[in-house]
């Protein structure tokens, strides 16, 4: 339950500094003998919603490096599984490679803007969501007309919610709900295609590969946030 789970109370408490070893700024004299969190010398940019296994992460850190990405996942040893396979890359590779990615263990449905200020973010990814089929349990789709509010809130003008599903049905709800958000217009289907982030998408996470295994079909579909209007 959220009773274990940990977030900051606003994004300024949130300490990055253990996530994102390589970016972490020199502290001024204040800050040294602060009891703040250390900052960084740049914000985490792209967020990756139910990350799973961390394919996207691991597959867009170095086409992105001078980007930070986090990946969150509720399942805690799914997490624990992503921050291994982040911290073996960083090894593995050296040369501040992976240093970029990250995942931490956070219900999404919750708590995003205790992590990310208004227009933090550039991207935020949705791949391969748990559909909830029954209409009961529609409440529990991570697309919604409230979370689609957050997400709105989160991002930048000009940023990008990309969706991706095999589920026919989840794909036209997630359509539907963004269609109707005014903060949010669908990215022409050309455009999509041409971005390398969506190939990604398509091939690198672990349910975008179990997928194309057992032939299905894959749905994409990539909503910007506009500007906001003025008052
Ligand atoms: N995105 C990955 C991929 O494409 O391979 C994983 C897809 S998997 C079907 C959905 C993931 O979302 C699961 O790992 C699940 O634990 C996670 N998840 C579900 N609800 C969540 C929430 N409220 N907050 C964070 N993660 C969530």
């Amino acid at each position: 339950s959220d009773h274990t789970l940990e977030y900051p109370a606003s994004p300024s408490d949130m300490d990055w500094a253990k996530h994102y070893p390589g970016y972490v700024a020199e502290p001024t004299a204040d800050e040294t003998n602060s009891s703040r969190p250390r900052p960084l010398k740049q914000d985490v940019e792209i967020v990756d919603i139910g990350c799973g296994y961390g394919g996207l992460l691991v597959a867009l850190s170095p086409i992105l490096p001078n980007n930070l990405m986090l990946g969150l996942e509720i399942r805690s040893q799914v997490t624990a599984f992503v921050q291994e396979r982040i911290y073996a890359l960083r090894k593995q590779h050296g040369d501040g490679a992976y240093q970029n990615a990250a995942c931490i263990r956070a219900n999404s449905m919750k708590f995003l803007p205790n992590f990310f200020t208004k227009a933090q973010l550039s991207k935020i990814f949705i791949c391969f969501p748990d559909p909830h089929f029954k209409a009961r349990k529609h409440k529990a789709r991570i697309v919604s007309t409230t979370l689609n509010s957050e997400y709105a809130f989160v991002l930048r003008p000009g940023g990008v919610v990309y969706t991706i599903t095999d589920v026919e049905a989840l794909h036209e709800w997630m359509v539907e709900h963004f269609d109707a958000h005014p903060a949010f217009e669908r990215v022409p289907e050309d455009e999509a295609e041409n971005d390398p982030c969506v190939a990604i998408m398509r091939a690198e996470t672990e349910e975008g590969k179990k997928v194309a295994r057992n032939n299905g079909l894959k749905f994409v579909a990539l909503f910007r946030r506009r500007e906001d209007p003025p008052w």
